[in-house]
């Protein structure tokens, strides 16, 4: 039941600092974070509501749109921090005893609703008196109701996406992994473009329906270059991690619509982005679609630059629409005047047609035209008249 579950608050400042305290986890803020989450359901939300279990999966792959990839799994990092941060509160006496509380740490592959059945049965069915079939049945409905939240997303994205096109307005991908939803590990720099105007597209909820997948890839699909819109191959081989494949399709999808440009997030010390930041910037630049990242994000928050380099990148951005619309108007024109070219050569292809056709028949036959009758022969000097004026 959904009141049955206490989450931790959003990342900030102060949680970090008093849960940073119990221990430390080197790598990666998003790795450092996980201690100050548990320490912040241990001594605030258990306060307001009594927690019994601290439920820390340790996820290791995930459903996926990407095809042909050589794996789905999830950074080994953040999976290596659930242990790490139940170490940092069981090392010294054991803080989640004193509490009343038993930490849960499974092993969940999600790829797999099979296997996450069986996991999550292992885990909770005798905890919550569950009986196997029962089990099956409630992870089922959690995986329907998972794909529905993301394809409500996507349809969102989409309508934002045709505003875009109608009103010739940019948008902004997002270029990052999960937790940089979380407004207190983005520093809050997607809020800042929003206040800009510029809509934001997550790379994980962009819209995958046919008619756009067509228009952004059909034709490298039918050229043999991808084997199908979600195909990663032709510019990342190594596609074991999930979301740093969800980061390279996001920058294809980014690249190949108009009405796009790329923001790229990325954590300090992240083993799993370094690799491709060359291979992301080139895949958006490579036609000309602009491309913004912050990379380096720690807990140290520099407010002031960020204001700065939101507004500068703000700026960029109206003068690149500006451009744009003047293109677009000039691919307007040139198509107009196309299609009226087009028209006159067949007015004027049609009419050789008829003449051709009433050459052939005998000039001395007449037709009834208008309540009298005219010579074939008139009326082809009349067909002549018309194609010279045209
Ligand atoms: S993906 Fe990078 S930033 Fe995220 S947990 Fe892994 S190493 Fe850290």
């Amino acid at each position: 039941m959904p009141g049955n579950f206490v989450y931790s608050e959003f990342t900030s400042e102060e949680m970090y600092k008093a849960g940073a305290k119990r221990g430390s986890i080197d790598p990666c803020f998003p790795s450092k974070v996980v201690i100050p989450h548990i320490h912040n359901l241990l001594y605030h939300q258990h306060k307001k509501k009594k927690i019994d279990y601290v439920f820390s999966p340790i996820v290791d792959n995930m459903p996926s749109d990407i095809e042909f990839a050589q794996a789905h799994n999830v950074c080994p990092t953040i999976t290596a921090s659930i242990e790490a941060a139940k170490a940092a509160f069981t090392k010294e006496g054991d803080l989640f005893s004193e509490f009343g509380v038993e930490y849960i740490s499974p092993f969940i592959q999600l790829l797999s609703e099979q296997m996450t059945a069986k996991q999550l049965f292992e885990c909770f069915g005798e905890k919550l008196g569950l009986e196997d079939g029962e089990n099956r049945a409630a992870v089922k409905e959690g995986y329907k109701a998972y794909f529905k939240f993301m394809n409500d997303l996507k349809s969102e994205s989409k309508q934002v996406l045709e505003l875009l096109e109608r009103e010739d307005k940019i948008g902004i991908v997002v270029l990052a992994r999960p937790y940089h939803n979380d407004p207190g590990i983005n520093h809050e720099i997607l809020e800042e473009f929003q206040k800009l105007g510029y809509p934001i597209l997550f790379q994980d909820t962009l819209p995958t329906d046919e008619e756009t997948l067509e228009k952004l890839f059909g034709d490298e699909i039918k050229a043999g270059v991808i084997r199908s819109a979600h195909d990663i191959n032709d510019v990342w081989k190594n596609s074991y991690s999930e979301n740093t494949s969800r980061k390279v399709w996001a920058a294809k999808f980014a690249a190949r619509h108009p009405n796009l440009v790329a923001l790229e997030l990325s954590s300090f010390k992240c083993g799993h982005d370094a690799p491709i930041y060359t291979v992301v910037q080139e895949i958006v630049e490579s036609s000309g679609t602009p491309y913004f990242s912050f990379k380096d994000i720690d807990e140290n928050k520099p407010a002031g630059s960020i204001k700065i380099r939101v507004e500068t990148i703000g700026y960029f951005l109206k003068r690149y629409r500006e451009d744009m619309i003047v293109h677009n108007h000039k691919v307007l024109t040139i198509e107009e005047k196309l299609k009226e070219f087009e028209e006159k050569i067949r007015r004027s292809h049609d009419l050789s047609e008829r003449l051709s056709h009433l050459d052939a028949v005998d000039e001395t036959a007449s037709i009834e035209s208008g309540g009298s009758f005219v010579s074939l022969k008139d009326v082809k000097i009349r067909e002549k008249d018309t194609v010279d004026v045209s």
